[in-house]
């Protein structure tokens, strides 16, 4: 009798899959099913020949597929002011970009800018990222139209000169959070800026939602020495990490963006309460913040996922360009070239990445019931052969132009690096007209 065929909607086929699943598995010679928007099925190449009904098939010989990877901290919409201001110190980076961003930020600029830097994420094969930006209502419906995966949510700050902009108020952040309840693309959770820009109030506010509706949180801490001085003249003496403790804000669902200054002791409370932190080396270093103790926290059981953090201070999206520059500083700072291997890494760009953002048990990796979320790489570069390790090329030797095809909850939003759902050449000609008007201020 012959077996019927299944009908999928993608079938990827003949190149490596780089599963990422518990095992580690390496599939030579792979295929891979999609239906639904989830992957259906995974093997051989071999044993799916004549076994699927594809509406499109895709040719991955030469071809390495991926789990889309994971960009856990960013403000999107700050490609808008990519160098603008360099070679200053955070607190005067800040003071900076704050009045520039005070004079210029309004719904539509936030759009483009944020348009701008999914069209760059999804160039260096980023298909789920976190953003902390103002507008963050407009920017989420941006996210949906261009079909990409966002974490965000509502942000509370206070700064001085954006209060028309930044005021999060209580019900403000519920209405959000209703609105956006069980998105596909959406995945929800509550943002303070940083302890130095809130107070206890907020604080506790904003515990009490995070606690009440079991939302993920997420937060910059302990980035620069400045910001340790700030915390601990406005909260009696103590560190950015023992104030978010003590306001319950510490646990399995808190992601802390930078945590570059940390003692052995919070290190251990991170590990004990499950909070996860995302790694921003470039920004670190170009604001000379410090080099995070990331080998440190991962033998410690910390969680620890790769950011770009905005553009203004990185300069760039490029997250393979990010996760490079992690190993290489780990190895660098602790004289031990074994720190942070590049399965590890590639592991940081991926399920830890997933795991970070709440998202683990549907992206992070290429297994079946999982969200098809997946970056192709031509390893047919000259960059690329020949290839003895493709964790080591992925860490060590990719670029954004080895990115081939990019697909997000099913659908495909790059393919032979044509975009699909961004007008590429419209969203620049918007961003260059609102930098006009910044070099007018
Ligand atoms: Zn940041």
């Amino acid at each position: 009798m012959v077996e019927q065929q299944s009908q999928v909607d993608f079938l990827f086929s003949g190149g490596t899959l780089l599963t990422m699943d518990k095992e580690r598995r390496v599939i030579t010679n792979g295929a891979l099913a999609v239906k639904d928007g989830r992957i259906v099925w995974l093997g051989p190449a071999a044993e799916a020949s004549g076994r699927f009904a594809a509406a499109q098939t895709l040719n991955l010989t030469g071809k390495v597929l991926v789990p889309g990877l994971v960009n856990a901290h960013g403000h999107w919409a700050m490609t808008l002011f990519r160098g603008l201001v360099d070679d200053c110190t955070l607190e005067a980076w800040l003071e900076k970009i704050w009045k520039v961003e005070a004079a210029t930020i309004s719904a539509e600029n936030v759009v483009a800018g944020s348009e701008l830097a999914m069209i760059e994420m999804i160039r260096s094969g980023t298909t789920c990222a976190a953003d902390m930006y103002w507008h963050y209502g407009e920017t989420t419906e941006a996210a949906k139209k261009a079909g990409f995966r966002m974490v965000n949510g509502p942000i509370f700050a206070r700064i001085a000169g954006f209060e028309k902009h930044r005021n999060t108020t209580y019900n403000m952040a519920l209405e959000y959070l209703d609105h956006y309840q069980n998105d596909p693309l959406i995945h929800l959770c509550l943002q303070l800026h940083a302890t130095y820009t809130t107070n206890r109030s907020i604080l506790e506010e904003a515990a009490q939602i995070v606690k009440d509706r079991s939302l993920m949180f997420i937060t910059h801490a302990s980035e620069s020495r400045g910001e340790m001085e700030n915390v601990r003249q406005q909260y009696d003496g103590m560190t950015p990490i023992e104030v978010l403790d003590a306001a319950g804000l510490l646990h399995d669902r808190t992601l802390l963006a930078h945590c570059v200054h940390l003692s052995d002791a919070e290190i251990e409370r991170l590990a004990e309460t499950g909070a996860s932190v995302v790694h921003c080396p470039s920004s670190n270093l170009k604001l000379s913040s410090g080099v995070a103790r990331v080998a440190d926290m991962v033998k410690a059981g910390v969680t620890v996922a790769i950011g770009t953090d905005g553009t203004a201070s990185n300069n760039d999206l490029d997250l393979l360009h990010e996760a490079q520059l992690a190993a290489l500083l780990q190895k660098g700072v602790t004289g031990d070239p074994t720190v942070l291997p590049a399965e590890k890494v590639v592991e940081m760009l991926t399920i830890d990445g997933a795991r970070a953002v709440g998202l683990d048990k549907v992206i992070g990796s290429l297994e079946v019931g999982k969200l098809a979320d997946l970056t192709v790489f031509d390893f047919d570069s000259y960059n690329l052969t020949p290839c003895y390790d493709v964790y080591s090329h992925l860490v060590y030797a990719t670029s954004t132009h080895d990115v081939s095809d990019v697909m997000i909850n099913g659908r495909l939003v790059m393919q032979d690096r044509q975009m699909l759902t961004l007008d590429e050449a419209d969203v620049k000609a918007r961003v260059r007209a609102i930098a006009q008007k910044v070099r007018d201020l």
